[in-house]
């Protein structure tokens, strides 16, 4: 059974009081707070097994290997990847957005077409931008309508026998929408493009399954579903990742080297260039663990109820718009109070204790598209309560009370 005061209790952070007030921590979306059980297992790491892997005889660096490649397999496990190879650890999503983009930079030629829609996070955009300087392919975009979903049928008509790469996320940071990311693989794969889905948003509320949706290469970071930050992963098909070339050179990714050739290692160590994060891979695997021990189905069900209620709340409030309207969309409300700035909210709210961001959330394409500077925005995690709701409906009243 789903008990959110059990539930906390494994969060040390939540208990914390900011500017004398229990903290209500509703950025979610920018980062996950941690449960003891992770905490714990940083310290276990660190405690028992700390040496570098995949190069010593002795065994403490067998152990940690070992460790880190049943980290792997957990991290397969959960996304159902066929192989463990095609999971390669990175320092996070922006860090497997490159790492693809760059690889495709052989592989594209002038007037390609790559997509993109209107909802990315600047991480999804940036890469492909660059990517499209270094070699002359287009640059297209799905737009986007007033409730913040995409708009598929402008999509089918980009698509075309030059498109070689689509992108989007699976749901946005900014506005909470889930994309149809299954119509749009299917509806790529026809005119034999290759889809990349940035699922950081999505990973800390739905359990995807990589075969199953047939997507050819899926992102997520682990600071963002209950792990630490500076770690996450690429999970490729590998067939691609065979094609791709590997991103950076260095140690742990070659098998032969001299200074007529270098040949490369196998998959994934082709793409994992020097020590990588040891302890955060391990610790993702205990993450990945926790989440699932609480079970994603009953997660996902209490957000739901958390985002209703919270919906409900905030909208009584007089003047109060929420950007992001759509019905199928995760726990992130974004809003503003009318004639006030979203940084003025958010000032007021963390004298109250209550964390929330404010700005463009790494996406100004859709502020632009709202014509609005950015917004305020509560990203619910299934730690939050109904109580914390309040108390952020409380200081959004009081904020409106002060500025207005
Ligand atoms: C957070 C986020 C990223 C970037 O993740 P990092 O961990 O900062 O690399 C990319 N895309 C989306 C949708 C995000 O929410």
């Amino acid at each position: 059974m789903f008990n959110v005061q059990d539930i906390r209790k494994d969060f040390p952070i939540l208990s914390r009081k900011v500017n004398g007030k229990p903290l209500a921590y509703f950025d979610n979306a920018a980062t996950s707070q941690t449960p003891q059980q992770v905490i714990d297992a940083i310290v276990d790491y660190y405690a028992n097994y700390n040496a570098n892997i995949h190069r010593g005889v002795h065994t403490l660096s067998q152990e940690a290997t070992d460790l880190y490649e049943q980290a792997r397999q957990k991290i397969q496990a959960h996304f159902n990847a066929k192989f463990s190879h095609e999971i390669i650890l990175t320092s996070g999503a922006t860090h497997s957005i490159n790492l693809v983009a760059n690889g495709f930079s052989s592989l594209l030629k002038k007037g390609d077409d790559i997509i993109v829609s209107a909802l990315e996070h600047h991480s999804n955009i940036v890469p492909w931008q660059m990517l499209c300087e270094r070699t002359g392919a287009n640059l297209k975009v799905i737009p986007m309508n007033e409730d913040g979903e995409l708009v598929m049928s402008v999509f089918d008509n980009l698509l075309s026998k030059n498109t070689k790469l689509v992108f989007l996320n699976h749901i946005s940071n900014a506005l909470g929408t889930i994309n149809p990311i299954e119509y749009v693989i299917e509806k790529a794969h026809q005119v034999g493009s290759a889809v990349l889905v940035d699922g950081a948003q999505a990973c800390p509320h739905i359990k995807p399954d990589v075969q199953a949706l047939d997507v050819d290469f899926y992102v997520a970071s682990a600071h963002k579903m209950c792990g630490p930050t500076g770690v996450g992963m690429l999970y490729g098909k590998e067939a691609w990742l065979n094609k791709l070339p590997p991103y950076q050179g260095g140690g742990e990714m070659i098998a032969e080297v001299t200074f007529e050739k270098t040949t490369y290692a196998d998959l994934p160590h082709k793409f994992e260039a020097g020590t990588p994060n040891i302890a955060g891979g391990i610790v993702f695997g205990a993450a990945i663990d926790y989440m699932n021990n609480i079970g994603f189905d009953a997660i996902a069900a209490y957000e739901k109820e958390l985002l209703d209620y919270a919906t409900q709340k905030l909208l009584a409030i007089d003047g109060l718009k929420i950007y992001g309207t759509s019905k199928n969309k995760t726990s992130v409300i974004s809003f503003n109070l009318e004639n006030i700035h979203p940084y003025d909210v958010g000032t007021i709210l963390d004298k109250l204790g209550i964390a929330v961001r404010t700005g463009h959330h790494c996406a100004q394409p859709i502020m632009d598209y709202y014509g609005i500077p950015g917004t305020i925005r509560a990203s619910l995690a299934f730690y939050n309560t109904k109580e914390e709701i309040d108390t952020l409906v409380e200081g959004v009243k009081k904020a409106k009370m002060m500025l207005s």
